[in-house]
């Protein structure tokens, strides 16, 4: 199935264009604000909360940063007036982590800023192992400045996370999700059944210290042991979220809300749809299988 997956992945690139449009749709809101806009009503609609993604490359220009900053500003606005239960969800190397930190520190203290002054929330994405120390440390000294209305993401497979995890200051807001990035064995649990373990691992220490959590999964075994920490530690309903990509598993989505758990929607948007899809296609290929079972119909998310 890995060599099936990776020889996908491969081969992606030669598909046409609208080929892969077609089943990005599914994952991508669309091209536009106003497209990200109308899934956010619907999904508000249906009972869920909703994270908004501005679709980006990591930067390699300042200017290009500072458009990604404005498009966030302008989605924040939009939040607000249109009255919408959505946060947002920032890249750091797409606000200029890996031209100049201190570029990155201002970028993401101006987003912050703007979100809290209209009561919202940004999380920061955890992107490949390159960027945890750099991000955990952005994270703890905006903290440090009494900016609380920022979160940070931890990854499963790293084996680094539960220390990760002990080290966050108190009253942190962690997504916990298994990782996207493929990472050497050095760094990172490789086995699916390992990864599992150090997510309920994690996810009982961030519960235990208090923290506000965001599980971020679409295994189904993964949401039966956080439904289980949930109801052993009385843990109340304002204390975590489920949070799901918009696309994925509608079904498992349905049965968390009806549950009587609350679930955000990861709701990616903008032009650079594309090159998004191929890349995060080409650094998992694992998801390319995902992607060929639901463009067959036998997906997660086809029912
Ligand atoms: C809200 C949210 C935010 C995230 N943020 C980050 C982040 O900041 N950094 C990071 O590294 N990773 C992030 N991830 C990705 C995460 O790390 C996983 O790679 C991904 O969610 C798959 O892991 P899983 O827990 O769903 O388990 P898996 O075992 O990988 O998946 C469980 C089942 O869900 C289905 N599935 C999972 N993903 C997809 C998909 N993309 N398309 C179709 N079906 C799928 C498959 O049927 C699979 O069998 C995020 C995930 C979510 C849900």
């Amino acid at each position: 199935m890995a060599v099936l997956n990776y020889l996908i992945s491969r081969s992606l690139p030669l598909v046409p264009r609208p080929v892969v449009k077609a089943f990005s749709r599914r994952y991508i809101a669309g091209d536009s604000l106003e497209d990200a806009v109308r899934v956010l009503r619907e999904l508000n609609g249906a009972g869920y909360m909703a994270t908004l993604d501005v679709l980006g490359e990591a930067v390699d220009r300042h200017a290009m940063a500072e458009s990604a900053v404005k498009e966030y500003l302008r989605a924040l606005r939009l939040i607000r007036d249109e009255r919408l239960d959505s946060n947002i969800s920032i890249k750091l190397t797409q606000l200029g982590l890996k031209l100049d930190i201190d570029f990155c520190l201002e970028n993401v203290r101006a987003l912050v800023r703007t979100a809290g002054e209209q009561g919202n929330f940004v999380r920061m994405d955890m992107e490949d192992s390159s960027c945890t120390t750099d991000t955990l440390d952005l994270y703890e000294r905006l903290r440090r400045e009494g900016l609380d209305n920022i979160g940070v993401v931890l990854q499963a497979c790293l084996r680094r996370s539960l220390k990760d995890a002990r080290a966050l200051p108190e009253r942190s807001n962690v997504r916990l999700c298994k990782g996207i990035y493929l990472e050497p064995r050095a760094i990172a649990y490789r086995q699916r059944g390992v990864v599992n373990k150090n997510y309920v691992r994690i996810l009982g220490e961030l519960m235990d210290r208090g923290f506000y959590v965001g599980i971020a999964t679409h295994d189904e075994d993964l949401v039966w042991e956080a439904m289980r920490l949930i109801d052993q530690k009385h843990l109340p309903r304002d204390r975590y979220e489920f949070q799901m990509l918009l696309g994925v598993d509608e079904e498992l989505r349905g049965l968390i809300r009806r549950a009587g758990h609350r679930l955000r929607v990861y709701v990616p948007y903008g032009p650079h749809w594309y090159a998004y899809s191929l890349r995060r296609l080409k650094e998992n290929p694992s998801i390319a299988g995902y992607v060929v079972a639901n463009l067959f119909g036998r997906g997660p998310g086809t029912s």
